[in-house]
């Protein structure tokens, strides 16, 4: 596999109308189904999202949200205690916060049935290009395998699919796409160099591309 370094240099030099055309080819428009982010099954929703990302939804919002309200620990890998559910563990990401029924905690449904973000305009970079990713090692494939590709872009389970796409829009979605592949693998480079052991026996510990962090955010010394 090709270093990462090697990846992100790739990502860099990623064409965004070579981008856009594959958009273009495979087709999408989103139906507001709300599959994206909610819980699928008894799955509560993840969706990766950066640091720099979380600190962004805070300040829009006016410092109403706790970084806790913002995301959570990625919960693979992590145990679970039986009785309590309090978990333990390490992990290298963290996930969008869900609510009581396991949707994404920003996630809003009218009474229509007619799904929307409150956080649209800041929403991070892996809902604003669902449901594709670029075929690229170290970058996210979101829900499972590809269902269409073209090109370097994959296409992942979604209704929107294979509807039309006006060629600004397909261009917006290709720059935010390359925009994602940089920000990923600039991440997993410094998740890897700021990696150091911590003890994680009683508590949750998230190595971010900052280091290593509770579940509240904030910096083990
Ligand atoms: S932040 Fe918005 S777009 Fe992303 S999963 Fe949550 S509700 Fe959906």
């Amino acid at each position: 596999m090709e270093s990462l370094e090697a990846e992100l240099d790739r990502a860099r030099d990623l064409d965004v109308a070579d981008l856009a055309d594959a958009i273009e080819s495979i087709g999408f428009e989103c139906t507001r189904c709300g599959s994206c982010c909610k819980a699928e099954d008894d799955d509560p929703h993840t969706a990766t999202v950066f640091p720099d990302e979380v600190r962004e939804i805070q300040s829009e919002h006016d410092e109403e949200y706790d970084w806790r309200d913002v995301a959570r620990p990625m919960p693979y890998g992590l145990d679970a205690d039986e009785e309590t559910s309090d978990r333990t563990g390490q992990t290298f990401e963290w996930a969008l916060q869900t609510d009581g029924c396991g949707d994404c905690t920003f996630y809003e449904e009218d009474d229509d049935g007619v799904g929307a973000c409150s956080i649209h305009g800041d929403r991070p970079l892996i809902c604003a290009t669902y449901p594709f990713s670029v075929a690229l090692a170290g970058t996210s494939q979101p829900m499972g395998e590809a269902v269409d590709e073209s090109g370097m872009v994959r296409a992942h389970e979604c209704e929107g699919l294979g509807r039309d796409i006006s060629r600004s829009d397909a261009e917006a979605l290709a720059a935010t796409l390359k925009e994602r592949a940089i920000t990923e693998l600039e991440e997993a480079i410094d998740v890897r160099d700021e990696y150091r052991p911590v003890d994680a026996d009683d508590r949750v510990v998230v190595h971010d591309s900052e280091g290593a962090k509770t579940d509240d955010g904030t910096l083990i010394e």
